[in-house]
């Protein structure tokens, strides 16, 4: 249950200015959280009391969600297809390889590639991917028609996912097809691949703003027919999270068959959507690497791979080799010239940097306090910021620890006020902390400082860097010399 301790020393040596911590935990109990990512007993209750004293947390699910599979789904992993569309991309064969055959180390159920009918080299790449022998299932997603069709399964594909818009503004703009023409063709295309022995799904498009009496009625046809998964898409991104569960719920009630879902992220709702969906019974979620795709792209795999975790990390874990995740983030990144943005869940630069001095006590004492995800179940190490004007005397502890100085907490206290003191002109690199801590730390043991002492700890300071500074010129001198001569 309690994090493995991550190594104090290595982890400040990338970022100058933060410091690695260790999990002080060990042998504690970490308190479970809740579906919802709270800990338990933390947060209020629907109706906002909080005076319970057996603290349940009214957000875990309930023995009655028969139909919630957030911890029972497949991730479609659509870098290759829908990351295709992202305006940046362009993957070369040798690309494409490398993209699959990380996100099948990483443990993706399926991967979807580009329609082999879109080009001569997509048609290629698809062969030689799925010629690969990954462990994951390969896919191509083709138009609801018969020539894409006999295209697609000539290509070794595991399966095949087929799609058709479906409302008004794509029946009357797109394709201009009604509904008898599409349901008689999805029959003719579902039957096609069933007969080569290989999975195949129905998808509508634009299904939130299609009619849900065609909707329904054209799930339920495939389904009679035996398609393996049918697909809901927000292709424009317009849908939230109730009108998601709503449907999915419905569909649920209609199709025997499994569920897959295509959420893109034009309002920012595409994770909270996906997660939506499993909790009212979809089985398979369609992701991209950092999201990318037409436009803004869909539901990105870290972002849903965080709050899959936050719900039930040890299925999760069970599932997926998640210290990959930033070594798969950098390739995609690099391939689509694109930095993997700051506040990106789990690899975003500052995921597990705590800077507040009173996020870092708890941390401290407990990381579950202000950490939902543990960095060390994705390879990575948290830190505390503490050469800035919030920290506070417990994580300058913390480092005081880790230098092996021995000071009391009253001289913490104080030698923290002169770190603030000077972050209140510029922030302090790790160095400058260290350098602050050192000196004050030899003062007090050569006698030359007691606490509360300003003026002498200032002295002992400048003596600290106008030493430094002659050392600097001696070495230096010679190099100009030599340089000279
Ligand atoms: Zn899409």
């Amino acid at each position: 249950m309690c994090p493995s301790l991550t190594d104090g020393a290595s982890a400040s040596t990338d970022r100058s200015e933060m410091v690695g911590i260790e999990n002080t935990n060990v042998g504690r109990p970490v308190p479970t959280n809740g579906v919802n990512g709270h800990a338990n007993g933390h947060t209020n209750g629907a109706n906002g009391h909080s005076s319970s004293t057996q603290r349940r947390n009214p957000y875990a699910p309930r023995a009655s969600e028969f139909l919630n599979n957030v911890a029972n789904f497949k991730i479609i992993e659509s870098t290759l297809r829908e990351g295709e569309q992202f305006a940046n991309a362009f993957f070369d064969t040798k690309t494409k390889i490398a993209i699959a055959k990380a996100l099948d180390a990483f443990g993706v159920e399926y991967i979807e590639l580009t329609s082999p009918a879109a080009s001569e080299q997509s048609r290629a790449d698809c062969e030689a991917i799925c010629k690969l022998g990954l462990r994951c299932k390969i896919l191509t997603h083709i138009r609801c028609h018969m020539d894409d069709a006999r295209i697609a399964v000539e290509t070794g594909v595991d399966g095949v996912d087929v799609v058709i818009g479906t409302s008004s503004f794509l029946r009357e703009f797109s394709h201009g097809k009604d509904m008898t023409y599409i349901t008689k063709t999805a029959i003719e295309v579902i039957n096609f691949v069933k007969s080569k022995g290989i999975e195949v799904r129905f998808s509508t498009e634009d299904s939130f703003r299609s009619d849900l009496v065609d909707l329904l009625s054209i799930y339920q046809t495939v389904d009679k027919i035996g398609v393996n998964r049918v697909g809901i898409a927000d292709t424009v991104g317009c849908a939230n999270p109730r009108q998601v569960y709503e449907l999915v719920r419905t569909l649920r009630g209609v199709v025997g068959c499994d569920i897959e879902i295509h959420l893109h992220n034009d309002t920012g709702m595409a994770i909270a959507n996906a997660y939506t969906a499993l909790e009212a019974g979809a089985t398979h979620i369609d992701t991209s690497v950092l999201g990318i795709g037409e436009r803004v792209g869909i539901t990105p795999l870290g972002g849903l791979v965080a709050c899959l975790y936050a719900a039930d990390p040890e299925y999760v874990k069970s599932k997926y080799n998640l210290p990959m995740l930033r070594e798969i983030e950098n390739l995609v990144a690099e391939a689509v010239e694109v930095n993997v943005p700051f506040m990106n869940p789990i690899t975003g630069y500052c995921a597990f940097t705590h800077k507040a001095g009173i996020h870092a006590k708890a941390i401290l004492n407990n990381p579950s306090t202000y950490e939902i995800l543990k960095p060390e179940d994705f390879g990575l190490t948290r830190y505390v910021a503490i050469g800035h004007r919030l920290t506070g005397w417990n994580a300058v502890k913390s480092r005081v620890e880790q230098l092996n100085l021995t000071l009391t907490d009253e001289q913490i206290k104080d030698v923290t006020a002169k770190i603030k003191e000077l972050a209140d002109v510029r922030t302090q690199s790790l160095d400058d902390v260290d350098t602050i801590l050192r000196v004050y730390h030899s003062g007090i043991q050569s006698g030359e400082l007691a606490v509360g002492q300003k003026e002498a700890l200032d002295r002992l300071l400048r003596e600290h860097r106008e030493a430094a500074t002659r050392e600097r010129g001696e070495t230096e001198q010679p190099q100009v010399v030599a340089a000279a001569a």
